[in-house]
């Protein structure tokens, strides 16, 4: 009897110190997870004061900028004064340099919007074969002309667009998904001195479609695949001292896919090339 008694003090006391030490975990738990709640309202302020300061930074620059480019123009209209030929060159110089500024602005005021969520997608359908047919032209027209990378000695890169065939149709934003395959496209080109740029589609199980940019350039050093994805961050290298760029593209361009409730991803191999794949639901995602 005495035995039983003392044994079943022994369980009343193990179970009290379970309970207590239990107890203190659940505290921990609680404690923990109004941390991470604090953390990610931090985190959700942070990301935007980061969005207002470049909508102000960006439409406080706009406008002069703006007023440059149209003072140049006015300049260099044909009405105006005769300009000597170094005049002629500065202002070359000055239209171009302030051509550049706006375009980095707009960049800016267009990822701070997308990231604002007050870019709504408009759903529809998606003329592929009209899609493919446009950016074949103005791709091969934009390497052709070296628009994207002003160097000399570069040789003649492919353009392949392939047929979209044999795809679901698709319904998304048919400009958002332009910009963001116009946008993969022209880095592709940027950075492959030979072989060839392909724009590809397939299906993905029955309701998803991929796309892929693959190029021959110069890859992408795995530490670096993710961080491309950042705002202004450019792989550092020598390779790249002739190209010009912003460092917009890619986090404009991954916003843009997020919005279309797809993902964006690379698979690279430095001096081989890379693949950027879109892939895209066949329809608008569910609200949440
Ligand atoms: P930008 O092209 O204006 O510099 P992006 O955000 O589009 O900005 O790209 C960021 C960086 O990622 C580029 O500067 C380049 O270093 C790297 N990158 C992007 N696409 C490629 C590619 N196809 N091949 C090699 N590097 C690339």
């Amino acid at each position: 009897m005495r035995r039983l008694r003392k044994q079943r003090d022994e369980l009343l006391r193990l179970y009290k110190q379970l309970s207590s030490e239990l107890g203190e975990t659940n505290r921990g738990v609680v404690a923990l997870y109004a941390e991470l709640d604090q953390r990610s309202a931090e985190l959700r302020a942070a990301s935007e004061a980061k969005t207002r300061f470049m909508t102000s930074v960006g439409h406080e620059l706009r406008a002069p900028v703006t007023a440059i480019l149209g003072l140049v123009r006015l300049l260099r209209d044909p009405g105006s004064d005769p300009l000597t030929p170094d005049q002629a060159e500065q202002l070359a110089l000055l239209e171009g340099s302030a051509a550049d500024l706006l375009g980095l602005v707009n960049e800016l005021l267009d990822l701070a919007k997308a990231e604002s969520g007050r870019l709504e997608p408009r759903w529809g359908t998606v003329d592929l074969p009209g899609l493919f047919g446009a950016l074949r032209g103005t791709m091969r027209s934009i390497s052709r002309s070296g628009a994207a990378r002003p160097d000399a000695t570069r040789t003649e890169v492919e353009i392949v667009v392939e047929e979209p065939d044999g795809l679901p149709p698709l319904r998304s934003d048919e400009a958002m998904l332009t910009q963001v395959l116009r946008n993969l496209m022209t880095n592709a080109i940027k950075f492959t001195r030979e072989g060839e740029v392909r724009l590809a589609a397939r299906p993905v199980g029955a309701d998803r479609v991929a796309f892929t940019v693959s190029d021959t350039g110069i890859g992408i050093p795995p530490t670096e695949q993710e961080r491309i994805f950042e705002e202004f961050y450019q792989v550092p290298g020598a390779a790249q001292a002739d190209v010009t760029g912003t460092g917009l593209g890619l986090p404009y361009a991954r916003r843009l896919v997020t919005l279309l409730g797809g993902e964006l991803t690379l698979a690279s191999t430095v001096g081989e090339g890379s693949t950027f794949t879109v892939v895209l639901p066949i329809a608008p995602p569910e609200p949440r």
